[in-house]
């Protein structure tokens, strides 16, 4: 059976479009099927400061992949697109992360589902909520308009891509 999953992409370095869409064209296979994706939203980083501005969205993929699987596949194609583990937090060509898998709860050594950090990040939830505002946190069970009205503090910005190029900034949202 088929579950619904979102993964929440972000790059801080060179051509950021370039290397989202590469990833989305990589994450896109038989067993992984792209449903919908978010626009782009830029923000600044968290925790080292010094360093580019991050470009970040939401994919919404159905799978038949299990949570382990999927992470596997994720962390090929972030090696595969070069990302470098230099710093924590530091630049990174592409990073992919399992925000939500289904309902599924998940606390692995290696994978926590959903996203420990998601609830707090509003790059993730203006794109969540953007792709379906009335989905639930399978652990809080509040929506995600809900968890997104409690970051509004947090600056980010939407921007409109066209072939490749941002076109036009649409300043800040909310
Ligand atoms: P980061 O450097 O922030 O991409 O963190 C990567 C590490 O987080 C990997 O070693 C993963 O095993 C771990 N991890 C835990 N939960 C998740 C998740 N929901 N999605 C992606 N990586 C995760």
């Amino acid at each position: 059976m088929s579950k619904t999953v979102y993964l929440g992409l972000g790059s801080n370095i060179g051509d950021r479009v370039g290397h989202l869409k590469r990833a989305l064209g990589e994450l896109q296979s038989r067993d992984l099927r792209l449903v919908r994706v978010s626009s782009l939203y830029e923000t600044e980083p968290v925790g080292l400061r010094e360093q580019a501005w991050f470009l970040n969205q939401v994919a919404e993929f159905e799978t038949e992949l299990f949570p382990l699987q999927l992470l596997q596949r994720l962390q090929r194609i972030e090696r595969l697109l070069g990302r470098k583990r230099l710093l924590l937090n530091g630049p990174r060509t592409i990073d992919i992360d399992i925000l939500l898998y289904a309902n599924a709860v998940v606390d692995a050594t290696e994978l926590q589902v959903p996203h420990p950090r998601y609830r707090e990040r509003r790059f993730v939830l203006e794109p969540l909520t953007e792709l379906n505002p009335k989905l639930r946190d399978p652990e809080t069970h509040q929506t995600m308009a809900a968890l997104l009205d409690a970051v509004r503090g947090q600056a980010v910005r939407r921007l409109v891509v066209e072939q490749a190029q941002i076109v036009e900034g649409q300043g800040v949202v909310g």
